[in-house]
């Protein structure tokens, strides 16, 4: 705790420094988009350590096994680069797992050595090391640029530029693409499709893997995921949503030019006016019904937010975390009647600020960063300056919770220190109500803890 006890509030200018970073590796970002692939084994071009790091940081956060194969470069692969070890990798996945697919992304070292993965690939099946009927195939997520988001939305990309098979027909069926969210969020969009009437194929979709039950003998490749068949007709579907444009916008723009398959990037459908525009867009898509059901979910998240409003006027918050969280994330907290203050993210990407801008609408003056330098030590330092009532962001902000004694709401990637929350969908109407209770309950637990006995009340 004493660590950042050390943040003092002066922000002195700095570019080459990331302090206690709001981001993480391109390559976790690339092995969970490809755990939501149908028997998928995901592989890590690159040393030991960085896989085992990657592995442990997604098996925390969902409290499942994660299984990842890695080429295990020693410092001859590192010098002569790592075609060999691939190789041998390949024919010993296929020949011991027995997955469908391996999806290869590569790390730092990998990168920086130019390992050619896509004609390391081209002779592994020259040489028939990949089983008839089985797929290898990868995307380049060198981790000295970009982060999680990026790796995740190069790998999503790379289904498409591997499996779509472009048609002259189109299809009903819809391609979603869900953003880096979490099982339950995947099985909550595949829910309100449903409710819809709307096919749709889920590409990556991580529900049943992520979140596979336990009941009997222990699997290497549960039974969730996005077949192979699926990613093939993705081609020559009606259209394309892609969902939140930091992680899912490559792919959409992907299905458009090389299937002509008409896409569409919304920002996630996390809070009220953004799960609007979800289901607006199914409907011009598809000129699908609005069922009452999804009227009837949609009243109870605006009576619930008229029930809250008293209690959330006013209150300053700070996010931090995924760009495309973020975006809705802070829409959200502005129908809700909360400040955000502070908002930061360590993802770089070009559009995020003029989506932000389009999120607060000029209705509140946001302090906003992204990049390098937008990390948890800026936020910090801006939380000194000014303080504000509530956190909502990952597990990395309880030290600043802590120190300046503020509550904590625990939301996106990672969540390491609670267990459950890859169970509760955020998305959709009902997502939308779970947040809030969250951010309310927190808020009022805080209030109960410091209220002096005279004003301690049972009625609040
Ligand atoms: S930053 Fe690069 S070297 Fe470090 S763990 Fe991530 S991928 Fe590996």
């Amino acid at each position: 705790m004493t660590l950042l006890r050390h943040t003092d509030a002066e922000v002195r200018e700095r570019s080459a420094l990331t302090i206690n970073p709001a981001k993480t590796c391109q390559p976790i970002g690339a092995m969970y988009a490809a755990l939501g692939l149908h028997r998928c084994l995901p592989h890590s071009h690159g040393s030991q350590g960085c896989c085992s790091y990657h592995r442990s940081q997604l098996t925390r956060h969902y409290k499942e096994p994660v299984f990842a194969a890695t080429s295990s470069f020693t410092e001859g692969s590192s010098v002569f680069g790592g075609q060999a070890n691939l190789l041998q990798a390949i024919n010993t996945i296929f020949t011991v797992y027995d997955p469908d697919i391996i999806a290869v992304h590569t790390t730092c070292l990998s990168e920086t050595i130019g390992d050619d993965v896509k004609q390391i690939v081209s002779k592994a099946i020259a040489d028939g090391k990949v089983p008839d009927g089985k797929t290898v195939f990868h995307a380049s997520t060198p981790s000295y640029q970009g982060s999680h988001v990026v790796g995740f939305a190069s790998m999503v990309k790379a289904m498409v530029d591997t499996f779509a098979v472009p048609s002259e027909t189109r299809g009903r069926s819809v391609n979603l693409i869900p953003g880096w969210v979490e099982p339950a969020d995947m099985r909550e969009l595949k829910r309100l499709a449903e409710v819809l009437g709307v096919p749709i194929t889920l590409f990556p979709d991580t529900s049943g893997v992520l979140d596979a039950p336990m009941h009997g003998p222990a699997t290497m490749f549960p039974s969730g995921g996005t077949t192979r068949d699926q990613l093939r007709g993705t081609g020559a579907a009606l259209g394309s949503l892609g969902l939140g444009p930091s992680a899912s916008a490559p792919a959409t723009v992907a299905l458009e030019q090389l299937c002509k398959v008409p896409g569409q990037v919304l920002e996630l459908p996390l809070g009220l006016r953004a799960t609007d525009r979800f289901i607006q867009a199914m409907q011009h898509l598809t000129g699908c019904r609005i069922p009452d059901a999804i009227t009837e979910e949609r009243g109870r998240l605006v009576d619930l937010m008229c029930d809250m409003q008293q209690y959330f006027y006013n209150r300053s918050v700070a996010l931090w975390g995924d760009p495309d969280q973020l975006v809705s994330l802070t829409e959200f907290c502005l129908d809700l009647g909360l400040k955000p203050r502070y908002v930061i993210t360590g993802t770089p990407g070009k559009t995020w600020e003029k989506r932000m801008q389009a999120a607060i609408a000029g209705r509140h003056e946001v302090r906003y960063q992204q990049g390098a330098c937008a990390d948890m030590f800026l936020l910090h330092q801006w939380i000194k300056q000014k303080p504000v009532d509530l956190l909502i962001g990952g597990t990395h902000g309880k030290y600043i919770a802590r120190d300046e004694d503020i509550p904590l709401v625990r939301h996106g990637f990672p969540i390491i220190d609670r267990i459950g929350h890859q169970y509760f969908p955020t998305v959709g109407y009902r997502g939308a109500i779970r947040l809030a209770e969250q951010i309310l309950n927190a808020l009022m637990d805080r209030q109960d803890r410091l209220s002096p006995e005279e004003s301690f009340e049972l009625v609040m």
